[in-house]
């Protein structure tokens, strides 16, 4: 299909200062989990992104000097030339479709945390070391500073021998030269202290070092948090953080910029921020300057991106989630297809990878972070060799995703779901607040699921054993889901408790009447308790949240929504009981333990609600096993978990099937001669 000429704009060539970008899609540097450790993983994922069409694609974070060391994450090094011939794997990755290569040169001040390397951390005042407590990262004097200008310089020089073509000055999210920015981190009392002017300082030595370095062949560009969100004592986008900008406006070739303070600002998850939610606070910087701009806002829109270009509030497409959700994006709008946009849907898995230290994973795209150690690629796949009837059961996350993968593989998929709606768990999830986008999950795969001759829909046809008897196919998926458990067991109690009169969160989407005094029993920890307690205190009703963790919905610390859903839960009334396990439940009365001492104390509770473990739906699987039908289980009727496990469960399930299931690669060091 050729492309709708109202796109043209998106694929003009972008000069940025020695280097020309082909066109406006900008993959901002995001991380992936693979760092220095894992360079050929690095370097598959970037250059599938390059070949999907974005036209800039950059490394996450890399580390100029041993003082920035954020171990136990994955970050990228150019401390000595043995960093090299690594990082040259992704510069030339990324060269081989034609796209420019970026490297965002970092040094995390009072924010690394040096536990591998041991060196004492570095900033611009004597000040706690966040991450490594209780160290405390000491105060640069003027010689520090001049040391540390040198190890940007150097590593600039190995950015462009190793083949970069941008090469980044990183002042945002809270880092070193950030902190010099900032009046809440600098307080200091000499040149690089006190005045904006001052404090701009080093921020403007490392752009004039940088260009002296590299500038004739790699583009500079600077990354910076023009508002840090802490009101008018940090960095505004109003107030200094546009000062900064006009400040040092023809100095890079490039700006990137965002909202940042804490990196989960720039990163909100749908729940709490919408498409282009940064533009209120970036839209200003195109005015100061004549450079190109960049910035993020979770872009999956072709026309919403060209009305940021056209509007003049940025010259590129800036996206890190929309790129992993769907590294072909520029190709898809490109190839007139962009119907076939595989839209992120803003849930932060993705965030979670990194910080849990694992490789980067999506919700959406089941291939991600698989490119080198699976050989997975998002758009290809092999055809089965045999045209085989597959069976699947259940139009969830799983099933969907199941059905899609064996039709493209060429298989014969009848998909069959019980209820008149495909769509399983999303279709009760996404009425929680501000979850709606997670129903693109659905959405995309029915839409490519339209497509293919080979797949037949089956709504409203709920299977039995005897169904899929008669059906007689090659092969039977189960797909059909889980149910909250209603014993109470989670992560903290193991032994069932008896709780006739709970409510689990299916009940309650199913519509049974909830009274108040609501207490819910969170002992789950991701964003089930959390979500419903805010629907149901903004639904009028009077929540007490009880979970055995410190804080609400805990585990959303990794996906970064953690802190803004607790001020959410706080704003709208609920009151929180940290720490507490559920011992019993009767009489209009929960009755809770500390979780330390055991001491206990009564809650009234006219409906208890536990979000604890879930289970399987086993039933069917057991009737196919007793009638000796054999049958494969993906998603959550396997093992209960997030959609995002669901969907990769399924896929994995389609790829491998007639394939011999091995072991991921390992990046495994060099073999030892003999
Ligand atoms: P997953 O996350 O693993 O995809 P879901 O719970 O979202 O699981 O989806 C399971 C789907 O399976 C639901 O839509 C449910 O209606 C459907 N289902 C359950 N049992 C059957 C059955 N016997 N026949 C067809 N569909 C079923
Ligand atoms: Fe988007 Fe979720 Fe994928 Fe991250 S994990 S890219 S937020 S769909």
């Amino acid at each position: 299909m050729p492309r709708d000429p109202r796109y043209d704009i998106l694929f003009e060539p972008v000069r940025i200062g020695p280097v020309t970008a082909p066109n406006r899609f900008y993959q901002t540097p995001h991380a992936t989990g693979f760092g220095w450790q894992r360079p050929q993983s690095g370097a598959a994922l970037r250059g599938v992104k390059a070949e999907g069409g974005w036209g800039v694609v950059c490394t996450e974070y890399c580390s100029i000097h041993p003082s920035s060391d954020d171990s136990p994450y994955a970050f990228l090094t150019l401390w000595d030339d043995q960093d090299i011939a690594p990082l040259a794997l992704t510069a030339e990755a990324i060269h081989a479709h034609g796209s420019l290569a970026g490297i965002e040169l970092w040094h995390g001040g009072a924010h690394a945390s040096n536990r591998m390397t041991r060196v004492p951390g570095i900033a611009p005042m004597t000040q706690p070391a966040l991450y490594h407590l209780p160290a405390t990262a000491r105060a640069m004097d003027l010689s520090d500073i001049r040391t540390f200008r040198g190890w940007q310089r150097d590593a600039a020089r190995r950015a462009r021998q190793a083949g970069f073509d941008i090469v980044y000055v990183y002042a945002g999210h809270d880092y070193l030269p950030f902190q010099f920015l900032s009046r809440r981190t600098n307080q200091r009392s000499d040149a690089y202290g006190g005045s904006l002017e001052n404090r701009v300082r080093l921020l403007r030595e490392m752009i004039e070092d940088t260009k002296d370095a590299v500038g004739e062949t790699c583009a500079v560009a600077v990354r910076l948090a023009v508002d840090e969100l802490h009101g008018p004592e940090g960095i505004t986008s109003d107030g200094e953080g546009r000062e900064i900008i006009a400040m040092l406006a023809e100095l890079p070739d490039l700006w990137d910029v965002n909202v940042a303070g804490a990196l989960g600002n720039d990163s909100r998850s749908a729940r709490f921020s919408g498409e282009g939610f940064q533009e209120e606070n970036v839209a200003f910087v195109k005015s100061l300057t004549s450079k190109p701009v960049v910035s993020v806002g979770r872009f999956t829109s072709p026309d919403r991106m060209v009305s940021q270009i056209r509007r003049g509030v940025q010259d590129f497409i800036g996206a890190a989630r929309p790129s992993i959700a769907d590294p072909f994006l520029p190709a898809k709008i490109r190839e007139g297809r962009e119907d076939e946009i595989r839209e992120c849907i803003g849930c932060n898995i993705c965030r979670a990878a990194n910080n849990e230290g694992v490789g980067l994973r999506c919700t959406q795209n089941p291939t991600m972070g698989e490119e080198w150690r699976r050989g997975w690629h998002p758009e290809r796949i092999a055809v089965h060799p045999r045209r085989e009837r597959a069976l699947v059961i259940g139009g969830g996350p799983a099933g969907l995703e199941a059905a899609l993968t064996l039709g493209r593989r060429g298989l014969e998929v009848a998909l069959a779901e019980a209820s008149d709606r495909f769509g399983g768990r999303l279709l009760r999830e996404a009425t929680l607040p501000g979850l709606q986008t997670w129903l693109r999950v659905r959405d995309w795969r029915l839409h490519m699921l339209g497509k293919l001759a080979n797949v037949d829909l089956y709504p409203a046809s709920r299977m039995t054993a005897a169904d899929v008897a008669g059906f007689g196919a090659d092969h039977v998926v189960l797909a059909n889901g889980s149910h909250w458990r209603r014993d109470g067991v989670g992560v903290c109690a193991t032994r069932p408790l008896d709780l006739p009169e709970a409510l689990t969160p299916d009940d309650v989407f199913a519509g049974t009447p909830v009274a108040g005094p609501v207490v819910i029993y969170d002992d789950e920890h991701y964003f089930m308790g959390g979500a419903l307690a805010e629907k149901l205190a903004v639904a009028g009703h009077e929540v007490q949240y009880v979970t055995t963790a410190a804080v609400a919905s805990s585990w959303t610390v990794m996906t970064n929504e953690q802190d803004f859903l607790q001020a959410r839960l706080i704003e709208a009334g609920v009151k929180l009981h940290p720490l507490k396990a559920l011992i019993s439940h009767d009489s209009g009365t929960a009755t809770l333990a500390c979780v330390y001492t055991g001491r206990t104390e009564a809650l009234p509770c006219a409906t208890l609600i536990l979000t604890t473990g879930r289970l399987p739906d086993s039933a069917l699987a057991d009737e196919l096993s007793s009638a000796g039908i054999a049958a494969s289980r993906v998603g959550d009727c396997l093992a209960p978990s997030s959609i995002a496990d669901a969907v990769y469960s399924a896929h994995r399930f389609a790829r491998l099937l007639g394939e011999p299931d091995l072991p991921p690669r390992r990046e495994m060091p060099p073999e030892r001669s003999p």
